[in-house]
Order: C-alpha cells, then sequence, then structure tokens
C-alpha cells in the first residue's frame, strides 16, 4: 500500500577528518561504504545515496512523521556504540537531519533544499534536526524569523534572482520575472514561501516590495543599456493591491523611471476586494504598468470574471504545467484555458515548464510564452546578463534550438 510520508534524511561523519588522520587516505575513502551497509541494515527499506565523502542521503517513505522519529532514534544509538572498523572499534560522530512531508505535497527539489537547511541547522545545534513541511515553518522559527525579518532589508541580506520567460514563436527572451531571496546569515538561503506570508502578517511586505521595485527598476536599466530592453516583472501581494499608499508610490517610482515594469497578481488578491483591486490595477496600468495574472487555475475565478482586468498575460500555475504529460485531465485544461485567453486578447506563459515534452506539447497548443527550469532556473542578475549575451550572440537556427537545452554546467556560477 502507497505509504502517507515522504522522508529525505543526511547523514554526516562529522569527525571523518580526524579519523582519516588517523586511518589513512585510502581507507578513510572506505569508510562512507561502510556506514553505508551499516544504515542499510538498520533501516531496510531505505534507499541509501553516498552523496559526498562524508556525507550519505536516505530516502524513505512512512505512514505517519513519528516513523521518521522512530527511524532517527535507532540510527542514533546504533552509531552511539562504537564502530568496527577493521578489528578496531571507532567512534564514529554522526549528525543525521531530515525533512519530511506528506507524499505528493512537494517536490523533490523542495524537499532536498528542505533537508539541506536541516543539516544547516543541525551542525550550528550539534544535534538531530527535522523539518516538518507539512506544518508549514514551525512555530519556534516563525517567531524568530518574524524578529529578524525587519532588519534584513537594512542588513542588506534580501537580494533578487532572476528567471527568463521565452517567446515560443519568436524563439526571444521576451521578459523576466524577479524572485527575492533571503540569505540568511546563520539559515542560509531562505525562499519566499517561508517568509512572505510572514511578512504579510507583519507589515513588511510594503517596504520589501517597495525595495525589490527599486532592485528591479535599476536593473531593468542596465539590461536596456546593455540593448535587452525586456519587461521586469515583480509579484504583488494581495494586501498591497488594496492599499492606495502602496499603489500610488509604487505607480509614482515606475511612471519616474520609464522603466519597463511588470506586476504579477493572483487571482485570490483581487476577489477579495474586487472594487479596489480594479481601480488600483487601472491605476498600475495607466502608468505603463504590464499586469499578469499569476497562478491561474490554483484558485476559484472563471476567466470571465477576470477579464474586467486591465490584464495582458495569463501565468497557468505550475501545478498543471508539471503534470502536463502525464495527467489526463491537464492538458484539457491548459488548452481550454489558452484558448479563452486568447479569445479575450491575453497572452498566456505556462510556468514550471521542466521538460522537452512539457515544451513541445505548450507549443503545439498554442502557447504564447514558457518559464521554467528546462530554459533556466531563477539566478542572480549577473548570471542573467551573462545569459542575455550569450543569447544574443547565438545567430543561426541551429544554435537558437539550442536555448533550451543548456548544460547544467552553465548555472553553477549563478
Ligand atoms: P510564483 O510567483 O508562482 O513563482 C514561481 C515559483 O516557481 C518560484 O519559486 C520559482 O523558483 C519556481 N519555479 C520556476 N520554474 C519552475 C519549474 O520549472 N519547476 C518548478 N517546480 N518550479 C519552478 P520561488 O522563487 O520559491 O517563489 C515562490 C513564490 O513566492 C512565488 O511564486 C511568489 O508567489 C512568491 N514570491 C517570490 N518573490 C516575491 C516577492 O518579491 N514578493 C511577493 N509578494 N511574493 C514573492
Ligand atoms: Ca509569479
Ligand atoms: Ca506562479
Amino acid at each position: 500500500m502507497a505509504r502517507a510520508w515522504q522522508f529525505l534524511c543526511l547523514a554526516d561523519i562529522l569527525n571523518f577528518a580526524a579519523l582519516r588522520r588517523h586511518l589513512g587516505r585510502t581507507r578513510a575513502d572506505q569508510l562512507v561504504i561502510d556506514v553505508s551497509v551499516r544504515i542499510a541494515e538498520v533501516l531496510p527499506a531505505a534507499r541509501v545515496l553516498i552523496v559526498g565523502r562524508s556525507i550519505l542521503e536516505l530516502a524513505f517513505e512512512g505512514d505517519t512523521i513519528d516513523d521518521l522519529d522512530a527511524a532517527l532514534v535507532r540510527l542514533n544509538d546504533e552509531f552511539g556504540a562504537a564502530f568496527d572498523l577493521d578489528g578496531e572499534a571507532h567512534q564514529l560522530k554522526m549528525l543525521f537531519a531530515a525533512a519530511a512531508a506528506p507524499v505528493g505535497n512537494t517536490e523533490d527539489v523542495r524537499l532536498a533544499e528542505e533537508a539541506e537547511a536541516a543539516m544547516e541547522q543541525a551542525r550550528i545545534d550539534q544535534r538531530t534536526v527535522v523539518r516538518d513541511l507539512s506544518a508549514g515553518t514551525p512555530a519556534f522559527d516563525r517567531l524568530t524569523l518574524s524578529r529578524e525579518l525587519g532588519p534584513a532589508l537594512a542588513n542588506r541580506e534580501m537580494f533578487l534572482q532572476y528567471q527568463p520567460k521565452v517567446h515560443v514563436r519568436r524563439q526571444q527572451i521576451s521578459s523576466a520575472e524577479a524572485l527575492v531571496r533571503w540569505q540568511h546569515p546563520t539559515r542560509g538561503l531562505v525562499l519566499p514561501g517561508d517568509f512572505i506570508t510572514l511578512a504579510e502578517e507583519i507589515g513588511e511586505i510594503g517596504p520589501l516590495t517597495l525595495w525589490t521595485l527599486e532592485q528591479v527598476i535599476a536593473d531593468q536599466k542596465v539590461l536596456a543599456r546593455d540593448g535587452h530592453d525586456l519587461t521586469v516583472f515583480i509579484n504583488i501581494s494581495g494586501q498591497l493591491l488594496a492599499e492606495r499608499d502602496f499603489v500610488q508610490i509604487a505607480c509614482g517610482m515606475v511612471e519616474q523611471s520609464n522603466a519597463k515594469i511588470g506586476f504579477e497578481i493572483t487571482e485570490t488578491a483581487v476577489i477579495r476586494d474586487p472594487e479596489i483591486a480594479i481601480r488600483h490595477l487601472q491605476q498600475c496600468a495607466d502608468v505603463g504598468i504590464t499586469i499578469a495574472i499569476d497562478d491561474y487555475g490554483a484558485g476559484l475565478s472563471s476567466l470571465a470574471y477576470l477579464k474586467q482586468l486591465p490584464a495582458r498575460e495569463l501565468k497557468i500555475d505550475k501545478m498543471f504545467v508539471l503534470q502536463l504529460t502525464s495527467s489526463n485531465r491537464d492538458p484539457l485544461i491548459v488548452r481550454s484555458t489558452i484558448d479563452l485567453a486568447h479569445a479575450l486578447e491575453m497572452e498566456v506563459t505556462a510556468e514550471g515548464v521542466e521538460t522537452q515534452a512539457a515544451m513541445a506539447l505548450l507549443t503545439v497548443m498554442g502557447c504564447d510564452m514558457v518559464q521554467g527550469y528546462l530554459i533556466s532556473r531563477p539566478i542572480s542578475f549577473d548570471a542573467f546578463r551573462q545569459y542575455l549575451s550569450d543569447d544574443k550572440l547565438k545567430g543561426t537556427e541551429e544554435q537558437k534550438s539550442t536555448l533550451f537545452t543548456r548544460p547544467a554546467s552553465f548555472w553553477k556560477s549563478a
């Protein structure tokens, strides 16, 4: 029977360097294999992978999150006792960290990132750390994070990454989306999923968004000077769409700068107070801001309703796009959304395009723009400029076709 929870656990041999000094390099290099064998004995159902000289990854499932706790207790017990190495007893200092999520709720990449974040925390605390993704950010973390969020802007801990959107027929980068990240001094990289709601709750979303806008205006100008005068989109939280002061300041900044800026807004943002939202969006459109409807399909509203918004672009939620080639229902939804949006004179962007198969299907369906890991992950501004100038050099049609198949190594610098 299918299990309800998936776990990704990382194990690090903390005293590896000391053991290597004692055992010699060749023997020490075998150590991680010995450890993987021992883990496989303790947890026969786990898939154990060696991911570094002293680091292992364990993937397994369970019925409840208690199964993870039980597994961690068994592992800690097992390695608490001395470890036999060719007849010599050695004490391994093992550190464990894990991420847990209900099956089907979390993308593999997110689970891996959370397990790594848990390991970073475990190294600081010197104890096992588990991140339960079903519970959102744990209460303690939320409290601490919210205290740290205010000063984070002033401390220059926030930065932006850019992800290109590609126009399918023109085979050209048509615009980009700026996504905010928090480089936390001790926690490492914190993604917006963990702090945007928090920022909304504590009233920091306004300052954060105005800071983002200021950055993208400056960055858009740099791109334009490079010869890439493309629109840069930012995400606007629903709460801000209702705030007159925010809208006025933001519109003023864009109008004064003459930069090509777009706002991505979600349908739920409009539903809360349609009259005010529509009025404010119209003000934005009047100063030249392009409006895109984000996460379409994830909410409840119909396209007929969205017709009232001055939006030029509709972004189909990645939930539908990710399953495009594996589900029967999603291609129908995507197809009819594209047709309807076109009838309403909107361009359609598919987000979450990860495979060539999805790309091919979307092209046939007449989707206008695509965004996703297949084209590029979100990358630093410098890497994005590099990406654009690289793209400019590609002259021939044959070279253009390689746009979607860049090697992963290209992004290592990001
Ligand atoms: P979103 O606007 O739907 O942004 C797209 C998210 O999907 C990004 O996650 C991006 O990294 C991810 N993504 C892009 N391509 C792919 C793909 O091919 N496959 C998969 N599986 N995922 C892909 P990220 O950066 O973690 O952002 C999450 C959400 O946080 C955003 O969702 C947006 O709602 C919010 N957010 C990000 N920056 C800001 C901001 O400055 N202000 C506000 N209010 N919200 C923001
Ligand atoms: Ca977005
Ligand atoms: Ca989206």
